[in-house]
């Protein structure tokens, strides 16, 4: 045997005994309220589809007309002759959105962050992460040749301590990076303290908004647009396509020398085939409701209040969060799967979120409510968690 088949075999096996094991649904059905899974219908609250706009038929239908004008793939890279006018019209609509003066369009949210972060950085730099960024910000970061330092989550004593000791070299940038809503707490960055400080310190911050897209804000535009922070405050703005807006892949929004400079650096971007123009038609299309029909937020964040003032009723263990993601701690990995497996006996599909995706000893349930959903939906989601809970947690 090779040392690889060995080693795949024992990493395999460890994985299974410590309970870690991983498998995939495999859905019969478009993303919505509910799913078919195993030839059965199931109550859907683990889908980052906040505002229920992955299967809308306007954005099927722009989808299905920019494919019979432009076909399916793009043919190439943005930068030999992948870039459409489908693609260029999302870009306007998204810099437009965002307040910004330019946006940058990337096949998904890990190629966008891994590339951003390895152009905007160079040895003797310096870049400090949230502890509890998403695993694209890390991977940027550790493969970007700046020093990588880690602050505690939210913590902005720690952060401001690191920030005197930074950059490592007296020529050198420094770049603090947060998601703006956390992807497994479903807790935000407190964007406005964390832009005085690196205002004050004469570094950028950049926002991952993966989460805050299309939910948070007066007209959804994120959170930095709830939080009152302009392109000044906050000079790097990333978000994805496959959450809210129900498509898929990322954007990056700043000024016209960083999106100019990403061009023409960002190896994602670069040597990568761009996204089917008929995604980013459909995107375009989602992006037009989500500013046309306030009416998703706020019914979001009425099923929101309504989830979480009846799972306080049943006792159970809400965090202080009051977005779409509303984590439901219980500690161990095998209770966060018996939760799981016993609500989806019942009809109700919520995800069990175990490490190394959140660290040892912290496995919850990630329940995630969407615009899709009724207040009849959540309702039946906790019943089943009532009669589920005390049998497997407690
Ligand atoms: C989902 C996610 C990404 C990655 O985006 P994809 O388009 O799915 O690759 C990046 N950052 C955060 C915070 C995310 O939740």
């Amino acid at each position: 045997m090779s040392v690889f088949s060995r080693r795949l075999a024992a990493t395999l096996e460890e994985r299974r005994a410590s309970g870690l094991y991983r498998e995939r649904l495999n859905l019969a059905s478009a993303q919505g309220a509910r799913v078919r899974v195993a030839g059965r219908e199931l109550l859907n609250f683990c889908s980052n589809d906040y505002l229920g706009l992955a299967a809308h038929p306007k954005v099927v239908e722009s989808l299905r007309r920019a494919a019979a004008e432009y076909g399916v793939g793009s043919g190439a890279s943005h930068l030999v002759c992948g870039h459409s006018a489908p693609h260029h019209a999302l870009e306007e609509a998204l810099a437009d959105f965002t307040g910004r003066p330019r946006a940058l369009l990337f096949g998904s949210g890990f190629a966008a962050n891994t590339g951003t972060l390895a152009a905007l950085l160079r040895a003797g730099d310096t870049v400090l992460q949230d502890r509890l960024n998403h695993a694209s910000l890390l991977d940027g970061g550790l493969h970007s040749g700046a020093r990588l330092r880690r602050f505690a989550h939210n913590d902005l004593d720690d952060l401001a301590r690191k920030l005197e000791r930074a950059p490592e070299q007296a020529d050198g940038a420094t770049l603090v990076v947060v998601d703006g809503v956390f992807s497994m707490d479903g807790d935000v960055a407190p964007l406005a303290e964390l832009a005085a400080l690196t205002r004050e310190r004469d570094a950028w911050l950049m926002v991952d908004d993966a989460h805050g897209f299309g939910v948070l804000g007066a007209t959804g535009a994120g959170s930095t647009e709830a939080a009152g922070l302009g392109e000044a405050e906050v000079p790097v703005l990333m978000a994805t396509l496959g959450k809210a807006l129900g498509t898929a892949g990322a954007f990056v929004a700043g000024s016209e020398d960083l999106v100019e400079a990403l061009l023409q650096l960002a190896r994602n971007y670069i040597y990568s085939t761009a996204m089917p123009p008929a995604i980013a038609a459909a995107a375009l299309t989602a992006l037009q409701l989500l500013r046309e029909e306030a009416w998703r937020r706020d019914h979001l964040r009425d099923l929101v209040e309504r989830f979480r003032r009846g799972a306080a009723q049943l006792g159970l263990p809400l965090a202080e969060v009051h977005g779409p993601i509303q984590p439901l701690h219980v500690g161990e990995p095998d209770v966060a799967m018996a939760l799981s497996a016993a609500l989806r006996e019942r009809g109700a599909l919520v995800g069990a979120i175990r490490p190394p995706t959140v660290p040892a000893g912290t496995a919850r349930l990630r329940v995630t409510l969407s615009a899709a959903h009724s207040e009849a939906d959540v309702d039946c989601l906790l019943d089943t968690l009532g009669a589920c809970w005390s049998r497997h947690a407690a």
